[in-house]
């Protein structure tokens, strides 16, 4: 029996601008590697996302300004990212209270530093519930917004019906991402189910980019690949 509570209509109370559940068995033994027995044990996730100020993202080519990057840093990570939290919070003890398990998965933290991955992929959930497809820069790119969207997960067991399939790959012969790249981290590749995200992205050159913009005293922020996506952009 699925939950007593109307949970898509709560997130969207609660703020949440996308709402998706996905079915997680085509991508078992990716959750599996990537976040273990503890993650994988979970046969749906519901996806949630809040879509970025679009002020705050125009604004990101004068990043070299330190009022920009704290804004963005601010407004356009931190604070959307504790309002995920915040529902995926609030929604994982309803579906608690219904009789299910859910287990929130945090919206931005790592558990590799080495791979920089989190438990779960919130894109790969995102796509499994048909919100969207993975473009050439590796974030989840929504017809409606493009990639000016954070993400959160909630797994669970509830029988929530599944709201979509895979999204088709809308990138086409775009490159705009992987030019504006300062330090090339693209590939140019697109997004290929069997294929490791190092096929496209260099994490680690991205991670040591804004470190590097630390250590000379800038704000660590760049975003530029999720500015320059033509989808979502006013
Ligand atoms: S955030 Fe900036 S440095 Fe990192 S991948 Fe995107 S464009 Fe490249
Ligand atoms: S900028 Fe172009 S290639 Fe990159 S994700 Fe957007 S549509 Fe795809």
């Amino acid at each position: 029996m699925a939950p007593d509570k109307n949970i898509e209509g709560l997130a969207e109370n609660w703020g949440a601008d996308f709402f998706g559940v996905a079915e997680l068995s085509p991508a078992r033994d990716a959750i599996l590697e990537q976040g273990g027995a503890v993650i994988a044990e979970y046969p749906r996730a519901i996806s949630i996302g809040i879509a970025l100020l679009d002020t705050i993202v125009d604004q990101l080519p004068q990043r070299a300004e330190r009022a920009v990057a704290i804004n963005y840093q601010h407004h356009g990570y931190d604070l959307i990212n504790q309002r995920l939290d915040l529902i995926s919070s609030r929604l994982s003890s309803v579906i608690q209270s219904d009789g299910y398990k859910a287990l929130p998965v945090p919206a931005s933290k790592t558990i590799d530093d080495e791979k920089l991955v989190a438990a779960f992929s919130h894109k790969m959930g995102a796509h499994l519930a048909g919100l969207g497809w993975i473009g050439k820069n590796c974030l989840l790119i929504t017809p409606e917004r493009g990639p000016r969207v954070r993400w959160a997960t909630i797994l669970t067991d509830a029988p929530l019906k599944v709201t979509g399939e895979s999204m088709e790959d809308g990138c086409g012969d775009c490159q705009k991402c992987v030019e504006i790249c300062p330090i090339n981290a693209f590939t140019g590749q697109p997004f290929r189910e069997k294929e490791a995200r190092e096929a496209r992205f260099d994490a680690g050159k991205c991670d040591r980019y804004l470190t590097r913009l630390e250590e000379q005293n800038h704000v660590g922020v760049c975003g530029l690949c999720l500015y320059i996506c033509p989808y979502g952009r006013q």
